[in-house]
């Protein structure tokens, strides 16, 4: 961290400064010339706070050379992160696709899918029990129902399930029975969730928040990994913006930007991402093409007479022919699928 002090600033502001970070271990480096005063802060600077320096009177500016976000960033951990899922690796050059329903609906709508994207070459099964709706008076999700279904479609299938936690009161149920945990778009920052998560050994797929930024995503799964569960996966699901056409915008570039700064996987989901069925299949390639590390994908039966999102889901030829053409893509882009 380097800062830049105002030039009137008094010994005695400079002292209560050095104060300051003699309390949280860190070393000044006095590092003025005459026409600037500036000090480089030596040490482990990821626990003080912009906003706590910024109310000494003498400072002007602050520059962090450290990522406030340790345990996510590529420079203490350079080699990419792999989570097994049952025998299904994720990172590290595997492209792995999770494809299912928006929710959980009925034993005959999961086992139908479950099936299906199965025989498409899906390694792991999605399905909400628990949805986050907008209106109080939508679909709400099958909850426990919902995960007994899922685990009836785990059995026929044998593909691994990943489904949304809402509360931490469920975390003991997840544990026992769900293979990849997802924290969805809108609990992204409930950092009570998360540090009960990071106490888990259990894999973790963390959607980006609607109007998150990177960092602030990256800051998410560091409350994750800091309570010392390392299986995180990131997904991209599509940023809120002006543009209306879209349910969201796909932002590829953080997909690019994580791989940059992380070792932890990142994932894409089109379907959240754009909301229409048209648009998946495209959105699905160019996320491979930018080297993403997966997918997750709506897929319906049904989607016409779908509980939750039938606007964004794939029906299972469709997806099927998508899964085809992944196939030729991937060993192009280096990637095994
Ligand atoms: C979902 O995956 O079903 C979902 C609700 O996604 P998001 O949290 O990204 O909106
Ligand atoms: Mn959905």
């Amino acid at each position: 961290m380097i800062i830049r002090l105002k030039k009137d600033i008094t010994l005695e502001e400079v002292s209560k400064l050095k104060s300051f970070f003699k309390d949280h271990k860190c070393q000044i480096k006095d590092a003025s010339s005459d026409d600037v005063k500036v000090f480089g802060i030596i040490g482990d600077t990821s626990s003080i706070m912009e906003s706590d320096v910024y109310a000494y009177k003498g400072v002007e500016t602050i520059t962090r050379i450290q990522v406030p976000y340790k345990k996510a960033s590529k420079l203490i951990h350079p080699k990419p992160t792999v989570i097994d899922v049952n025998g299904v690796k994720i990172g590290g050059g595997n492209f792995v696709v999770m494809a299912g329903p928006c929710s959980v609906e009925n034993r005959d709508q999961i086992i139908a899918v479950a099936e299906s994207v199965k025989a498409s070459g899906a390694q792991i099964l999605r399905g909400g029990a628990y949805k986050p709706r907008t209106s109080p008076y939508a679909f709400q999700g099958l909850e426990l129902e919902g995960l007994d279904l899922l685990l009836e479609a785990k059995k026929a299938t044998g593909l691994p399930i990943v489904t949304e936690i809402q509360s931490e009161d469920s975390i003991p149920r997840f544990v026992r029975d769900v293979d990849i945990i997802q924290v969805g778009a809108r609990n992204m920052q409930n950092f009570h969730l998360l540090k009960a998560l990071g106490k888990i050994d259990k894999p973790i797929l963390l959607k980006r928040g609607m109007s998150a930024t990177v960092e602030e995503w990256l800051m998410a799964a560091e409350y994750i990994l800091a309570g010392g569960n390392n299986k995180v996966i990131l997904c991209e699901r599509g940023i809120r913006t002006f543009e209306k056409y879209t349910r969201n915008t796909l932002d590829l570039s953080a997909v690019l930007a994580v791989r940059e700064l992380s070792h932890l996987p990142v994932i894409v989901d089109p379907s959240h991402s754009s909301g229409r069925w048209s648009m998946v299949p495209d959105l699905s390639k160019a996320a491979l093409a930018v080297g993403s590390d997966g997918l997750i994908i709506e897929v319906h039966n049904d989607p016409e007479k779908a509980l939750c999102d039938g606007a964004q889901s794939l029906k299972p030829e469709k997806f099927d022919s998508l899964m085809t053409d992944l196939r030729k893509i991937a060993p192009i882009v280096g990637k095994k699928l």
